[in-house]
Parts: C-alpha cells; structure tokens; sequence
C-alpha cells in the first residue's frame, strides 16, 4: 500500500510539473509585437495574429511577417540587409533592427491587461 501511495505521488507530481512547464513556456512566447520608427512606435500588433506588416516611408520599405507566433522582417530595400537576416523572433525582448531606415520590430510581454482567452470561441 505504501509503495503504491508514492507511485501516485509521484504521478500527480510529474503531471503538476508539466502543465506548469506548459504555462510558463506558453507565457514567454510573447503577447504583441511592437514596432518602431526613429524610435517612436508606430504600430502594434497582437503576435497571435498572422500578418503582413507593410512600412513604407517614402522610397524606404520594410516588409515585417507574423506566423505562428513568430516574427520575420520578411523584405527590406535597406542597403544592409541586416534585419532581413536577422533570425526569426519568438520570444519576448528580442528585436530586429533596421539600421538604414531606423526601424526596430520587438516583442513585449502582455501589458498590464491580460489577453482574455476563449471569449470568442
Ligand atoms: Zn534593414
């Protein structure tokens, strides 16, 4: 009987364990992606959202994805082409940055309202 207890412990341990390894893995994706332009924000958009971002300032054009939660500066007619091989974004604080046309793409963590989950469906 004993043994069996510590089996079941340990089975509601592990279970525990992993829907809060499943929360806390869930939350750092990320809420919104913020971007900016000479350091002001211009646009923001829900990272749940799969998107095409357009930025265009006069001749300067920055093409910005979001899929699956991830974010890719997808086209650029910058002269460096940095941000468009900068590695996908999926987790919150990271950045690209458009050097050339002043432009940066991050993704914050949910603001001071959470996101209401499942009122639509
Ligand atoms: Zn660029």
């Amino acid at each position: 009987m004993k043994k069996m207890d510590v089996i079941v412990a340990i089975l509601f341990l592990m279970i525990a364990v992993g829907l809060f390894g499943y929360n806390v893995a869930h939350r750092e994706v990320g809420s919104f992606v913020e971007i900016a332009k000479n350091g002001q924000v211009v646009q923001v958009e829900p990272l749940a959202e799969n998107q095409e971002i357009i930025l265009e300032y006069g001749d300067q054009y920055n093409k910005i994805l979001i899929e699956n939660e991830v974010v890719t500066m997808v086209d650029a007619n910058c002269r460096d082409q940095l941000c468009v091989h900068t590695a996908p974004l999926k987790t919150v604080g990271r950045a690209i940055v458009c050097l050339p046309h002043r432009v940066s793409v991050v993704i914050q963590a949910n603001g001071t309202e959470p996101e209401v989950d499942g009122i639509s469906e």
